[in-house]
């Protein structure tokens, strides 16, 4: 086993905080707009046409009347706004290819809108990933669309846990995934991505990195470095089940099959795919290969997403689909650019060390 030594999680989910009083703040800057017409007639049909071209290979035509209204009010609503969409890789078709601005992995997200000129940011992802954006947009009102929108991740650590973890290993430097609280980004060297793990470790030039919270990822660093690798024993509810033998019963039913995982999956199940790397590297491994059938081991709306870009290759889905980011709908989309809710805000003096944590990653790529 690589890893050096792995700590568990405090056994309670920390609740993502739910500023009372500040909520409706957005909406006294900016003002509430009334809800406009959601119906579905001739007109609608004829000018979402061409956005449902986008998706009509993963999205059922009888499907669509119910999704086309809520999503001209929210291109209407976007300019009225000033405001941008952001949508991770895991949102479902319909708002990944139809209402969002940005779209990526959630560092590509945060990163795309901090180069834009707008007021508002939506995240339509989960909230660890508006903190990101809150950190790297102090200026802008950023908005998720519902808060309890979580992350089995980002839920297994707190800032205090990382401080008993520095205390125990004086000197050692701290390494944050970004799936991870903007507390816990606070009280860490560095952060990274699934994209860039191991350059961030090995960046750091020490023999032992504690790295958190991702028990799996730690492993797949381990496995490609002389770092030895302190881990926290957190994991991706959704990654965390797929088996081995799951992959294997693909491999059996299609030899020709490709198989390409995410490394917040377990090590047998990774020993199994035929390429690993994160949502960004996968996508780009699918453009590349042009495989005739692909099966991606990840949250099953990425691979809709994907089949809808390229329909000529045929992607086999195994439906794991992550409860947190199925939280964001259109429908909440449309309210929170309606009432400007709900307003994603980070204590300042834990925003500006969170802030260097991530632009040190950051900075690194550069
Ligand atoms: S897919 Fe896993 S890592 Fe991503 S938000 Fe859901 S629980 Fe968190």
């Amino acid at each position: 086993m690589p890893i050096l030594q792995t700590f568990g999680p405090s056994a309670e989910t920390v609740s993502i905080p739910h500023p009372e009083g500040e909520l409706g703040s957005a909406a006294h800057r900016h003002g509430v707009l009334p809800m406009p017409s959601l119906e579905w007639n001739p007109q609608v049909e004829r000018e979402t046409a061409p956005l449902y071209a986008r998706i009509a290979k993963v999205v059922p035509a009888v499907e669509w009347p119910f999704f086309a209204p809520y999503v001209k009010a929210i291109n209407a609503l976007k300019k009225e706004r000033n405001a941008v969409i952001l949508a991770h890789n895991y949102q479902t078709p319909e708002i990944y290819n139809c209402v969002a601005d940005f779209v990526g992995d959630s560092l590509q997200l945060a990163r795309e809108a901090s180069k834009v000129d707008a007021d508002i940011i939506v995240q339509c992802g989960v909230h660890f990933m508006a903190e990101t954006s809150k950190i790297l947009n102090p200026d802008k009102t950023v908005l998720i669309p519902d808060r309890r929108a979580g992350c089995s991740l980002a839920s297994s650590i707190t800032g205090a846990d990382v401080r008993l973890l520095r205390e125990r290993f004086p000197g050692v430097p701290a390494v944050a995934y970004v799936n991870t609280s903007a507390d816990v980004k606070a009280e860490v060297d560095i952060c990274c991505t699934s994209s860039n793990a191991l350059e961030v470790v090995e960046s750091l030039g020490a023999e032992r990195v504690i790295f958190l919270p991702d028990q799996y990822l730690a492993s797949y660093v381990a496995g490609q470095t002389k770092v030895k690798i302190i881990a926290w024993k957190g994991a991706c509810e959704v990654h965390e089940r797929f088996t081995a033998q799951e992959l294997r019963d693909y491999r059996a039913s299609d030899p020709a099959l490709q198989i390409i995982a995410h490394p917040e999956c377990p090590p047998d199940v990774l020993a199994e795919a035929d390429f690993t790397g994160s949502t960004a590297h996968m996508i780009d491994w699918v453009r590349r290969n042009q495989s005739k059938r692909v099966v991606m081991i990840t949250e099953c709306s990425m691979a809709d997403n994907v089949q809808a870009e390229l329909p000529d290759v045929e992607m086999v889905k195994p439906c794991n689909l992550c409860p947190h980011m199925k939280r964001i709908t259109l429908a909440n989309i449309l309210e929170s650019l309606l009432d400007l809710r709900e307003e994603v805000t980070i204590d300042p003096v834990i925003a500006e060390k969170a802030r260097r944590s991530v632009e040190r990653m950051i900075n690194l790529k550069n």
